[in-house]
């Protein structure tokens, strides 16, 4: 394959460091924690309390002094309840146990959960036992109420909501426990003051949960990058039109706008402009309200690529101009002022590469956040020829560890693109690979 010379063309490793080495300062923002999913912490986070923050019962089943069960089977005799949601202020004697709940705190003396499971439930009735939810608000009231075996007689059928006399209950325990068993011990999570979040954290649902729990009502967070995004091109009609003659639709803007929404930022489409100088120099002005612009098209030399060029006239510091990259070799990584603005070839594989493959470092520092690569290993499918001069992601298909290249029809066909799920990075003239060789697959 026969390639213009690109020597003097930036590699992909040249461009990541200059993308890393432009300056960011993310705004830092006051957020209620429920609308938080997805932002990147801007602060340490530490445990409130203690987590388990009381000793607690893992099991549905019974309290008991594991020495009491040491000779199984024995009986011991149920004095109390705890659900969960109780306090466990009571205590109980040797013989005894109390029913305790999944969550509830473990009564003083208990050093062992014994589950419903490993118990014989014995007459006169199993007041403690199997009882369902719906009971356990009328019996919250009473938890800290644990009888002493010398309460007297019930009547037959004892309300739940009685507080005097209840009927005595044993249970038979059929497996000795042992100290410790089934019980989380209070700090054994973590530990109050304990560092459970770090700052640059990107919030998802597991992240969420561990703010609820410490009760982080609000955090402080980095606020999305705003961006814009703006397609160029005089044959470019929106995708719900219909294109006549030379016409495409725009397919560019969209794909744009779902991707840079999934790497974190507020996106705002500002549609097609001409290939006019003055309209595209309006349009880039405009955008220059937002941290970031990516405009596809006219990034070339042809006669109507006016990007760089408008660019640069708007003092714009040019800092990547064309790079060793396959599909993508028309990228343009610009600074104004404060603002960045990617230049993407108007190709929509093209401007798919530059964007998960470069641009999204840059977005990851903007949002708070280190740049993240979405490599995974992958042995080849099939042989590969010998690649070219530039370094080339190539749409491919992972399943079980295995990349099935798809066939590369060039850098406008999103048909391909659409049915893949990696891109298979091949170094600048890397030799043939056989089948069975390892590659690197940047996951999308
Ligand atoms: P350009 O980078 O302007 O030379 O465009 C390269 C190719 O991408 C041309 O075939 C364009 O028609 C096509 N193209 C440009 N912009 C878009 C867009 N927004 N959506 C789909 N294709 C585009
Ligand atoms: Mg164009």
């Amino acid at each position: 394959m026969s390639e213009p010379d690109v020597s003097d063309l930036l590699t992909v490793a040249q461009a990541i460091a200059i993308l890393d080495a432009a300056d960011v300062s993310p705004r830092v923002v006051e957020v209620p924690l429920q609308h938080a999913d997805g932002l990147v912490l801007a602060q340490d986070v530490r445990a409130d309390r203690d987590y388990p923050p009381f000793d607690r019962s893992l099991m549905d089943g019974y309290a008991v002094r594991t020495a009491d069960t040491a000779n199984v089977p024995v009986e011991l005799e149920v004095v109390g309840e705890i659900p969960a949601g109780a306090s466990a202020a009571s205590s109980f004697a040797s013989g005894q146990t109390i029913a305790i709940m999944t969550g509830a705190p473990l009564p003083e003396g208990a050093d062992g959960v014994v589950p419903v499971e490993d118990v014989e439930r014995l007459s006169p009735s199993s007041r403690y036992a199997g009882e369902r939810a719906g009971e356990r608000g009328a019996r919250l009231a009473e938890s800290s109420d644990v009888r002493s075996s010398n309460t007297p007689r019930p009547s037959p059928q004892p309300s739940p909501r009685s507080t005097g006399e209840r009927e005595q209950a044993r249970i038979r325990v059929l497996r000795a426990s042992a100290p410790g068993r089934f019980i989380a011990r209070r700090g054994s999570d973590v530990r109050a003051g304990e560092l459970i979040l770090s700052k640059g954290t990107r919030l998802g649902p597991a992240q969420l949960a561990a703010l609820a729990t410490v009760g982080a009502s609000s955090i402080r967070a980095f606020a999305r990058p705003q961006v814009a995004v703006l397609s160029t091109g005089n044959e470019i009609v929106p995708f719900n039109q219909n294109p006549t003659g030379p016409q495409i639709r725009n397919s560019n803007s969209l794909m744009l706008v779902a991707l840079l929404k999934r790497l974190g930022c507020d996106v705002t489409d500002l549609g097609t402009v001409r290939d006019e100088p003055n309209a595209v120099r309006d349009a880039i002005q405009n955008a220059l309200a937002f941290d970031l612009l990516f405009v596809t098209g006219g990034m070339s030399m042809g006669a109507y690529d006016f990007v760089p060029r408008t660019l640069a006239e708007l003092g714009a510091d040019l800092r990547i101009t064309k790079l060793r990259i396959k599909p993508g070799k028309p990228f343009v990584f610009a600074s104004i002022g404060t603002h960045y603005a990617f230049g993407l070839p108007g190709n929509p594989v093209s401007a798919f590469v530059c964007t998960v493959r470069l641009a999204s470092r840059l977005i990851a520092r903007l949002s708070g956040e280190a740049p993240r690569e979405k490599w995974i290993h992958a042995s080849l499918s099939e042989a590969l020829p010998a690649n070219g001069p530039r370094e080339f992601y190539q749409p491919v298909f992972c399943r079980d560890g295995v990349a099935q290249p798809l066939k590369w029809k060039g850098s406008a066909d999103v048909f391909t693109l659409a049915a893949a799920n990696g891109l298979l990075a091949r170094a600048e003239n890397e030799p043939a690979l056989p089948a069975g060789a390892p590659v690197r697959v940047w996951e999308v």
